[in-house]
């Protein structure tokens, strides 16, 4: 520990990281289940959930082992050739998802990039339809798609004929899909967006859309798979069966891995037309493979259920108690937001001295994302401290 301290990780990090993110003055060195740990040894209840890619807990055991097993046999294996991992694993997610083949990849970002070139090269069509507030990462592609304008005003122009529609808003979309459209990209949660569930009568409908006007449909569970919002994938709460499925984060349980699931309508691909290096290298797709066992295992998506309940039991009446400063709390699952009246910042320092972590979505929502292992007791304290500094806050407001 003293080695540690001796070393201003802060101020190596400060001076020579690209610049990109915004970082809070903290330096996080350790982690178990939903607990974190920073330099100087404090606990912290973890509801960033490494931004959704920690579902089954950090350093789960099971994980671990899978990962330290498999670095001693085999890191590289580019896809010339077949892996035993890899075929375990393309059975066991294929199965996961009831969608027949997967493409695998390195991050969200890249799976969202994959289903759109997908997308593409089966129809014959260029145009996709993506919603308001929507975020599908930041490579071309997936920017093209994100809504955000200041993720993607810097860098135009853009990849053509991307459009984007209200969100829940089926006639808009009706009206924008046409026989050129090549896919309609949505979460079933907007998630950076603001933790923004979208109905199922709308999903229904943009599915039905697709079929009929022969576009695919691509519904994207980066940050809604993997149990996080109460059934394995989130577009099973609607009985959904989307023709291309982006998948990250948590299926590697904390290493980078992706996946971009593809359904019957895709067709066949070709040979070269997509690839990646490290796509389905053999100490992800182990890590994989335990991860999803454990998350069946332990009945993850029941228990992200369950604790989203109570979460929404506890914090579901903060609009009326603190009128002044929260417009209302919303998720599903252990997806959870409290959109704010003011700005978020000074609610997530807030809690971080309180010894809670939390994300924001956007400028006013404080958004939950713990590990689905996370205690009841610890979600508890968590709406504790989340009453208390909006008291706090509403006191300040009041001087
Ligand atoms: N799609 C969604 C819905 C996401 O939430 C994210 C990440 N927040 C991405 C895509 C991009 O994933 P990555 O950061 O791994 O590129």
């Amino acid at each position: 520990m003293t080695e540690r301290l001796s070393v201003d990780y802060m101020a190596l990090e400060a001076a020579h990281s690209s610049g990109v993110y915004a970082k809070r003055a903290l330096t996080i060195v350790r982690g178990e289940g939903a607990y974190l740990w920073d330099a100087e040894g404090n606990r912290y209840i973890d509801c960033v959930g490494g931004q959704g890619a920690a579902n089954v807990g950090h350093c789960h055991p099971k994980v671990v082992a899978a990962i330290q097993a498999q670095a001693g046999v085999l890191l590289s294996c580019p896809e010339l050739f077949y892996n035993d991992q890899r075929a375990l694993l393309l059975q066991k997610l294929t199965r996961l998802a009831a969608m027949p083949r997967a493409f695998l990849c390195n991050s969200g970002a890249e799976a969202v990039e994959a289903a759109l070139k997908f997308a593409k090269f089966a129809t014959k069509r260029t145009e996709v339809v993506a919603t308001m507030r929507g975020f599908h990462g930041r490579t071309m592609g997936a920017l093209s798609a994100t809504w955000e304008p200041k993720y993607r005003e810097p860098f135009a122009p853009l990849v053509p004929n991307y459009q984007h529609v209200p969100f829940n808003d089926l006639a808009a979309a009706e009206a924008a899909i046409t026989e050129q459209t090549a896919a309609v990209l949505v979460e079933v949660v907007q998630g950076e967006g603001g933790v923004r569930p979208a109905d199922g009568d709308y999903l229904r409908g943009l599915q039905a859309l697709c079929r009929e006007r022969g576009a695919l449909f691509i519904v994207d569970e980066v940050q809604t798979g993997f149990g996080r919002t109460g059934r394995m994938f989130a577009h099973q709460h609607y009985a959904l069966a989307p023709d291309l499925m982006p998948v990250a984060k948590s299926i590697a349980g904390g290493v980078p891995f992706g996946a971009c699931l593809i359904g019957e309508r895709v067709g066949a691909l070709q040979p070269a037309i997509h690839g990646t290096t490290f796509g389905g290298n053999p100490l992800g797709c182990a890590a994989a493979l335990a991860a999803i066992d454990v998350l069946i295992e332990e009945d993850l998506s029941a228990r992200a259920a369950a604790l989203g309940d109570f979460l929404m039991a506890r914090l579901g009446d903060l609009p009326r108690r603190f009128r002044a400063q929260v417009r209302e709390v919303r998720g599903l699952g252990l997806l959870f937001g409290i959109e704010l009246r003011g700005k978020v910042a000074p609610v997530l320092k807030a809690l971080q001295a309180r010894g809670v972590l939390a994300l924001p979505a956007g400028l006013n929502v404080l958004r939950l994302l713990p590990p689905l292992v996370i205690a009841q007791a610890d979600l508890e304290q968590v709406a504790r401290a989340i009453e208390s500094v909006l008291e706090e806050l509403g006191a300040a407001a009041i001087e």
